[in-house]
């Protein structure tokens, strides 16, 4: 299995001014299907740059409806369906990803719905397919439908919290994650409403206990603090590695044995 990110920045202000790449990540190879997740602006070109087919996904999972997670989308649908030639694919989102919900949504144009399977996700829902299961995990978010995931295959299990304010029972989500990834967009302590701060990140990865955690999604406060030295700030407290995504980042897994893994950092084309 292998987990490539096509940008790791998150919030408004990183996105429109690209501080860090918006495009989200892929987990290639995982119960033999490609997914991306959460596709923002530049998701489509950030791939192809890193020398990523977006043809050959299998699953878009869009987490909400904020445009750092669903902007482009429809274009990687585009992409998955060979421009809307072949039925082909799934795309998993929250309730507000295809329809109206108050003041969120859609994301997805009624065209887009046509070529590809649709499954809406709420949480708590569990979801079973041939090959992996997929359950909806809790967010505290602006988006009141948004969902985080938690994918279990027969060797492993990669839990996602999407954008979410930390809760004491977020942990009874994702507990059983071999990985655990996390938008955490601001550094230290102070955490604002709806997002989790790096020290909000090392309880849920104390509570959770994963073998792997990963930081992405960070703000312009959280890149001014360095990533990679918050990340190393609470490996220190958490018994288990924790990385902070970089763009470009992938990082190549054992099914069996999470704890093994590998990083390439991908040149840009
Ligand atoms: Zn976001
Ligand atoms: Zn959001």
């Amino acid at each position: 299995m292998k987990l490539t990110f096509l940008g790791t920045g998150g919030g408004r202000f990183t996105t429109i001014t690209q501080k860090r790449m918006t495009g989200g990540f892929r987990i290639d190879g995982f119960a033999g299907k490609n997914f991306h997740i959460d596709p923002g602006p530049g998701a489509l070109v950030r791939s192809f740059e890193f020398g990523i087919d977006p043809s050959n996904l299998n699953i878009l999972f869009i987490s909400h409806a904020h445009t750092d997670h669903y902007n482009d989308g429809e274009i990687l649908i585009e992409a998955m369906t060979k421009g809307m030639t072949e039925k082909k694919g799934l795309v998993i989102g929250s309730r507000s990803v295809f329809e109206k919900y108050r003041r969120w949504g859609p994301c997805i144009s009624n065209y887009h719905k046509t070529r590809s399977d649709l499954l809406t996700l709420f949480k708590d829902q569990t979801i079973e397919f041939d090959e992996f299961i997929i359950k909806g995990t809790k967010t505290s978010h602006g988006d009141p439908t948004g969902v985080g995931f938690q994918l279990k295959s027969n060797d492993l299990t990669i839990s996602y919290t999407s954008d979410t304010g930390y809760s004491p029972d977020l942990h009874n989500y994702h507990k059983g994650a071999d990985i655990l990834i996390s938008s955490v967009l601001r550094p230290g302590k102070k955490s604002i409403k709806c997002h989790m701060s790096t020290d909000n990140f090392k309880d849920l990865i104390n509570e959770v206990k994963p073998k792997l955690g990963i930081i992405t999604h960070f703000g312009l406060k959280m890149i001014k603090a360095n990533p990679g030295k918050e990340a190393k700030r609470i490996e220190k407290q958490a018994d288990v590695p924790i990385l902070a995504a970089s763009d470009g980042m992938s990082i190549n897994i054992s099914d069996k044995n999470p704890s093994n893994f590998e990083i390439e950092y991908l040149k840009r084309f």
